[in-house]
């Protein structure tokens, strides 16, 4: 089976609405022929979803997701914005469980569980974070924080829904901090994720779910991380904020094909 990527870029609180237009207007002319075979994904703050859905439309292969989403359709829950607003607002994709969102807002398995029940009931594919902080890497608990992570997002769901699923492995640790997993380091914690999918869900579901790497995923990097086995693209932060390192990342993956 050939390589499929997702590249995705989590544009985090950074960004605002001027800046939106003219990244994707700035990426249309310089991102080239994409294959099908990688697709591309970005996701901006809430309020600029609309526009960067309407700029998107000039990209074949883009796709506009959100950073995060609340576990209700509607209802009294001030500052929130539900998937079924997502949905209106062109989204295809939401991350759900990003490092920040445990650390900062106290997210943990039953909430992002919900969440990801509330994003497939309502057609969005969800991103789903998991990793490991520098002290469990340095424990060695890196793998047992990884399983237990997956296996409490994904538990309750059978098979059709996970196979909808998107992995982000974020080893913490490296995430804004210009440190990046080695490739090696990458390939064996995504392997190690895909025989945990493949216990949960079977080997033909699990061989298709794409696993994403994110972690000062760069230019200079991306190639030797996507090159691995089990890594099916990127989460990228920082390096998605540009139009032309987030194209440099794209042509990279294209390269792989
Ligand atoms: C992220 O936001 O998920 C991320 C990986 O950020 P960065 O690429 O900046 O490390």
């Amino acid at each position: 089976m050939g390589r499929n990527y997702l590249i995705a870029g989590n544009w985090k609180m950074n960004s605002g609405s001027g800046k939106t237009a003219p990244f994707f207007n700035e990426l249309a002319k310089i991102i080239g022929d994409v294959p099908g075979q990688v697709e591309m994904l970005i996701c901006p703050p809430f309020v600029s979803l609309n526009e960067a859905a309407n700029a998107a439309k000039a990209i074949p292969g883009m796709h506009i997701g959100a950073q995060n989403l609340h576990f209700e359709n509607d209802g009294a829950y001030t500052g929130e914005i539900s998937a079924v607003m997502l949905k209106d607002a062109g989204c295809s994709h939401v991350i759900i469980g990003h490092s920040e969102r445990r650390e900062y807002f106290g997210e943990a398995e039953q909430v992002i569980g919900k969440k990801i029940a509330k994003a497939l009931e309502n057609g969005l594919t969800p991103v789903v974070c998991v990793g490991e902080v520098l002290d469990q890497r340095k424990s060695g608990d890196h793998f047992t924080v990884v399983e237990t992570q997956t296996r409490g997002a994904l538990a309750g769901f059978g098979d059709a829904e996970i196979a909808k699923i998107v992995i982000a492995y974020e080893p913490v640790w490296a995430i804004g901090t210009g440190e990046t997993a080695s490739p090696d380091q990458a390939q064996e914690m995504h392997a190690f994720i895909r025989k945990v999918l493949t216990e949960i869900t079977g080997k033909e579901v699990a061989s298709g779910i794409r696993i994403l790497y994110g972690g000062s995923m760069k230019p200079d990097n991306a190639a030797e991380l996507l090159a691995q086995t089990d890594v099916d693209g990127g989460l990228i932060g920082g390096a998605s904020l540009k139009p032309d390192s987030y194209a440099a990342i794209v042509q990279a993956a294209t390269k792989l094909i």
